[in-house]
């Protein structure tokens, strides 16, 4: 290190923030720029999109499997007809509202206490080894790649969304039509949630529905073929069951 000069940070900002002088000339990016940058700015949105669409199907293809198992030994669990599949809609935001991504499977889902326990306490082996890790790196790609490389479940949703609200009817009430459907609900901000009867009453007749509602800069992803890609993608390694996808119009 030579010396240090001091430089005011206001004063910086507004030289570059200062109407562009007489002069200027505008240029292209050579092409390969051009791709390279592309790639850059969006390889890092995609790869969020891309590991919590994987951990999203992944949870979907255990809760399952889970009531397809269950339910060879439980028959009022699951009476073995209709089938089990997993839906992706992709809703554009729209009079100012957020886009929005819902992932529903009709699953063994979760009773309220469940909700409570499952997505408030971290149970996961790895996760402690995750944590140390990614404390002692302070880059968010670092930390990127060290989520791409453990996994960080349910938890990967605040990627991409600032609220997620999980609503869920235990597969033991499908049959019900009075049990109470719940719903957790969470901000990327906030070191609470909150878990309360869905206020739209029962809208599932058993499963999970998560409804990611996205970061503005998460939006532009909000791109019916990029996630069909990549589910397709994830769905050849990480499930069996058939997946929908919807678009709004
Ligand atoms: P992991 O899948 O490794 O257990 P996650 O963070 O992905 O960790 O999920 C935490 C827990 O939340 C799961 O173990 C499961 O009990 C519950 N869960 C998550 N998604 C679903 C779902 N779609 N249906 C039922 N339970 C779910
Ligand atoms: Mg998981």
């Amino acid at each position: 290190l030579l010396g240090i000069s001091l430089f005011s940070p206001a004063a910086f900002a507004q030289d570059l923030e200062a109407d562009l002088p007489a002069g200027k000339s505008t240029h292209s990016y050579q092409s390969d720029v051009a791709r390279l940058r592309g790639i850059v700015i969006n390889r890092f949105l995609s790869a969020r999109l891309d590991v919590f669409l994987r951990e999203l199907i992944s949870n979907a293809n255990d809760a399952l499997e889970k009531l397809r198992l269950t339910a060879l030994t439980d028959k009022g669990l699951w009476d073995g007809t209709g089938e089990l599949n997993i839906t992706i809609k992709a809703v554009p935001g729209e009079d100012g509202e957020r886009g929005r991504i819902i992932i529903a499977d009709n699953g063994i889902g979760m009773t309220k206490e469940e909700l409570t326990a499952n997505l408030g306490t971290l149970a996961k082996s790895g996760t402690t080894e995750f944590l140390q890790r990614a404390e002692g790196s302070d880059d968010a790609t670092g930390t990127g790649n060290l989520i791409g490389a453990f996994g960080v479940g349910f938890y990967s949703s605040f990627l991409v969304a600032d609220k997620v609200y999980v609503a869920s009817v235990p597969a033991r009430s499908s049959y019900d039509s009075d049990a109470t459907q719940y719903v957790f609900s969470s901000t990327a901000e906030d070191n609470e949630f909150d878990v309360y009867p869905d206020p739209r009453g029962r809208t599932l007749e058993r499963g999970t529905e998560i409804t990611l509602v996205l970061k503005p800069d998460a939006e532009e992803y909000l791109d019916t073929i990029a996630i069909a890609k990549l589910v397709h993608k994830h769905s050849v390694f990480s499930t069996q069951f058939p997946i929908y996808m919807h678009e709004m119009k």
